[in-house]
């Protein structure tokens, strides 16, 4: 047993089964023994590996669509750049690389990172190490200035919670003990929310749907200011068009897991129901586009083709590698996906059709 599995099974004997949102903030977020709280979990020599970990390439062509954005803004002098969610800091350094030739880009931005785990903002600290950087851990503590945003891999790492469909109501799924060991159950009471109303006439007996009301929160008050201010958000996560069916996965040395096993030591994620995004945000927002679509709009290939001039040998074929893991639909360019939110007044940004 893990000393966290011991911490949530006696809190289960003392209190009852868990719902899985509590599950999850638990395994993540403990604060001796969670995920992020506890851990250097990123890169190759991590559990997973993400796009600005596979190439620099993503960073930038997301630093040069949020320039755009600010050029298109009118270059509003008092803005904000920000990144959810930054884990060791390797995006927003490839932001800041690839825009610090952009006149006046740099000076205008109040460079914003929203990290709740203090291992990961130490880590952030050294990879942004000679940048002005304001660390916040909620965005209700945003100023009101025109917002520049992106978040890679963010809105999945957000607990959920999960009903099951039995006749006409919703149970909530819980997380509960047999003979010692974590099983998942469900509430005897039903729970009756408009969104699971809503999905009464395309799910059927059985079905499970899941509701992230942190994501829902967090694209409110992010829409909000870049509605009332100006700016824009790319959101980049595996998910889809609304969630249907249990997507609670657990990867561990970049192998899927048990989500029940070894809690703290894997890293728990869902995907992301981009639907639920949608309707949450009062500013306008793109339709969602893959990946690897985006990235070959803004020029990835001819950016591969010229950092490939430079390359030889066992480095060349990892660039290689990186370009087509980061575009290809048979790996991130379709799984994962991008949605843009933008003021209600402006065209749609760059890389995104109306
Ligand atoms: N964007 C990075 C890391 C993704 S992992 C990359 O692409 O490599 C998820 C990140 O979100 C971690 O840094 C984690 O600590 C952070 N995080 C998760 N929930 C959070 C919350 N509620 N508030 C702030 N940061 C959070």
């Amino acid at each position: 047993m893990t000393p966290l599995e011991q911490i949530i099974a006696n809190d289960i004997r003392a209190n009852g089964p868990m719902t899985v949102s509590q599950y999850m903030a638990t395994c993540l977020f403990h604060p001796n023994h969670g995920y992020y709280t506890q851990s250097t979990v990123f890169g190759s020599g991590g559990d997973f590996i993400t796009a600005p970990e596979i190439s620099q390439m993503f960073g930038e062509l997301v630093g040069l669509a949020l320039a755009q954005a600010w050029i298109d803004a009118g270059q509003p002098r008092r803005s904000t750049l920000l990144e959810l969610g930054p884990g060791r800091g390797t995006l927003m350094a490839d932001i800041l690389r690839a825009t610090a030739g952009i006149p006046g880009f740099h000076a205008a931005m109040t460079m914003t990172l929203c990290e709740a785990s203090p291992k990961l903002r130490d880590i952030q600290k050294q990879t942004l190490a000679g940048y002005d950087i304001t660390w916040i851990s909620d965005v209700a503590q945003l100023d009101d200035a025109p917002l520049f945003c992106v978040a890679n891999e963010f809105f999945d790492a957000l607990p959920i919670r999960q009903f099951q469909r039995n006749g006409g109501h919703w149970h909530e799924r819980t997380v509960g003990l047999q003979q010692d060991a974590l099983c998942f159950g469900l509430t005897k009471s039903p729970t009756d929310l408009p969104q699971l109303t809503a999905r009464m006439d395309d799910t059927s007996d059985g079905d499970i749907v899941e509701i992230c009301p942190q994501a829902a929160t967090i694209c409110a008050q992010i829409g909000q200011v870049i509605n009332a201010q100006g700016g824009l958000a790319l959101i980049f996560d595996y998910g889809d068009w609304r969630s249907l069916g249990d997507t609670l996965q657990a990867l561990r040395n970049h192998a899927y897991c048990d989500p029940l096993q070894t809690p703290g030591q894997a890293d728990i994620t869902a995907q992301v129901d981009f639907e639920a995004l949608a309707q949450a945000t009062p500013s306008a927002y793109s339709r969602l586009t893959p990946q690897g679509v985006w990235l070959e709009r803004l020029g990835i290939t001819a950016r591969a083709q010229t950092l490939a001039r430079n390359l030889s040998g066992d480095a060349l074929d990892q660039h290689i590698q990186a370009h087509r893991r980061l575009t290809h639909p048979d790996e991130m360019g379709t799984l994962f996906k991008v949605m843009a939110l933008f003021p209600k007044t402006t065209n749609h940004p760059v890389g995104f059709e109306p």
